[in-house]
Parts: C-alpha cells; sequence; structure tokens
C-alpha cells in the first residue's frame, strides 16, 4: 500500500490504478486513453478481502465481484450488493472484476455504483498523505468522475446493516443478459415495530449521467404503513428523479418510461420480502 500511494503521488496525472482490467485494458486496447504508467493492485494483499465489524461490513477495494456474489457476511449485511452483483457482465468478467474498480470507474449504468447510493456507503480513500472517508452522496461527481484524486486510491467500502425487518430487491433491463443496463434499481425498505415505513431507499442506475437517488419515492414511502403501500403507484413517481438520455440502445423517453415502471416491481418485491420478514419476526 505504501509503495502503491507513493507511486501514484510522484506521477499524479500520468498514472492510473490497474484492478481487474475489465474497463481500463478495453479502454487502452482501443486507444481512448493513455498513461505513462500502471500501478498493478494485483498484489497488494492488504486490499483483498470482506470483514465484519460492529454492525457493518467492509469490503476492501480489490475483492472481486465473483467474491462479493457469495459471501455469506455481504449477503447478512448488504444484500443488496449479493442481489446486485449477478446482474454485471458475466461470470467471466465478475472472476476479474473488482468491486473498487467498479466504484472507482463510475459507470451511470453500472449496479455497483447505485447499490452503494442506495445503501449510504462509505469510501475509504488513502493518498501518501493519510487517508479519509467520503459518504456515497458526495463521491459520485460525474460520468465517470469520482471524489477519488489522481494522487489517491479507493481502498475500501464500508456499508452497515440496516434495523430488522427490512426487505430489498434489485432488478434491471437489458438488451441482452449480461449487457450494461438501459435502466435499473435498488430498493432498501424498513419499518418500525407499528409496521410503518422508517427508511426507504431506491438507487437508480442508467437514468442519469450519475447514479441517482429517486428522493420522490422514499419521501412517498415515508411514515405510510408498509401493508397499504402502493408499490407501482408510488413507483411511478420515480420518473420525475431521473435525468436520462438517448442514445443507440433506448429513447431517453423509453429509459424514463421503463425505469419507472421497474421501480414499482421492484419495491412491490421488497416490500413483500418485508412483509415475510415481519411474519417472521
Ligand atoms: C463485456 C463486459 C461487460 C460488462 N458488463 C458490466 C455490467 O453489466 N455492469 C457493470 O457494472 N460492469 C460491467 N463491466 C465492467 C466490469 O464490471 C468491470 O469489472 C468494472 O467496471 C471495473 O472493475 P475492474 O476491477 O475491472 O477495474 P479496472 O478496469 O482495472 O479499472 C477501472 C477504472 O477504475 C480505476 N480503479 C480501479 N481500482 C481502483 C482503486 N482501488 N482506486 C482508484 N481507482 C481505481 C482504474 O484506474 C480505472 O480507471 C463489463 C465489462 C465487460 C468487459
Amino acid at each position: 500500500m505504501a509503495d502503491v500511494v507513493s507511486l501514484l503521488a510522484e506521477h499524479g496525472d500520468d498514472a492510473k490504478p490497474l484492478a481487474g482490467g475489465q474497463s481500463l485494458v478495453p479502454l487502452l486496447a482501443m486507444r481512448l486513453t493513455r498513461f505513462e504508467h500502471i500501478v498493478d493492485l494485483n498484489r497488494v494483499d492488504e486490499l483483498f478481502g470482506v470483514t465484519a465489524d460492529n454492525g457493518s461490513v467492509r469490503i476492501a477495494a480489490m475483492t472481486r465481484q465473483a467474491a462479493v456474489e457469495t459471501d455469506a457476511t455481504v449477503a447478512q449485511r448488504a444484500p443488496l450488493l449479493h442481489l446486485a452483483t449477478p446482474h454485471i457482465g458475466h461470470f467471466q468478467i465478475r472472476n476479474r472484476g473488482t468491486i473498487g474498480g467498479s466504484v472507482a470507474h463510475a459507470d451511470p449504468a453500472s449496479e455497483y455504483p447505485a447499490v452503494m447510493l442506495a445503501l449510504d456507503g462509505t469510501a475509504e480513500i488513502a493518498s501518501a498523505s493519510g487517508t479519509r472517508e467520503v459518504p456515497a452522496a458526495e463521491f459520485f461527481e460525474s460520468t465517470f468522475m469520482t471524489a477519488v484524486a489522481p494522487d489517491e486510491l479507493l481502498v475500501a467500502l464500508r456499508f452497515s446493516a440496516w434495523d430488522q425487518p427490512a426487505g430489498f430487491a434489485f432488478d434491471e433491463i437489458a438488451r441482452r443478459s449480461g449487457d450494461f443496463a438501459l435502466a435499473g434499481a435498488a430498493v432498501g425498505i424498513s419499518t418500525d415495530a407499528a409496521g410503518r415505513i422508517n427508511r426507504a431507499a431506491v438507487g437508480m442506475l442508467g437514468v442519469g449521467p450519475i447514479p441517482l437517488r429517486a428522493s420522490s419515492v422514499e419521501a412517498a414511502l415515508i411514515g405510510l404503513a408498509a401493508a397499504d403501500a402502493d408499490p407501482h403507484e408510488i413507483g411511478r413517481l420515480a420518473a420525475d428523479d431521473m435525468d436520462p438520455i438517448g442514445d443507440v440502445h433506448a429513447s431517453a423517453d423509453y429509459r424514463r418510461r421503463a425505469g419507472s415502471t421497474l421501480v414499482g416491481r421492484i419495491l412491490a418485491s421488497a416490500l413483500a420480502q418485508l412483509t415475510q420478514e415481519a411474519g417472521n419476526g
């Protein structure tokens, strides 16, 4: 780690960290970008692994997406990561691709950035002058741009477990299995002892220049009795929270309409899971 941050401090903009290479290598191969120095993170042991501590889970940046997918602590403390991971590319990509690489790359159609935003995750960032923590809400600055400066390294992500009962769901629409999503969403909902929704988080991907929260949907859910919430009606509000673009894959209008219908469906799944959890509890 000391070597990595000192190399980044020395070379600044001329150096780029290499994680799983699943986004960086294609960009280099297509000559879309070029760096004098590549700093390979693949043999830095401190950057791998999942640890549980004080009700939260810390996932080191180089942890492969395939390891996130199957880790029991992640499934228990940050279920949305577990649900979202199978939607990332194909197994071969998840076998090399890392959670830190995905978040640092900050593709607005990626799964992990939207989940990090929905779960109010925290990024641990290091440089030669020390470490700092950045909340998800301040991490994604613009398309492919994050709070990580050229001389800094994303070291880990931290997620706090939610109070129970809680329900979580993730889904997306893609043209083919394994393709980047045209629109997708990650939902978490929890209730108090009286069955009223006291926490609602909706992260969306593919429907704006950065991952977005559906704050209109969240506001409409808070305080409702979970049993009375109409997910499809409330999901429609998500259209106002989106800022989609049209491209060769789908028009902006399609993304807005399909995305808000999808939010309704995912809310319905999360509410159904919540009812089941509450029943079990
Ligand atoms: C065919 C194909 C399909 C794909 N489909 C999807 C998909 O559906 N959803 C999806 O989300 N992704 C998809 N991906 C991308 C994949 O998930 C990548 O693994 C991910 O975007 C980048 O992770 P990586 O570990 O490979 O990072 P790299 O490609 O090595 O790095 C990506 C960028 O992040 C920077 N970086 C990496 N780690 C750090 C760090 N610790 N600190 C600071 N900067 C860092 C690098 O310098 C680089 O700029 C796909 C890729 C391919 C090839």
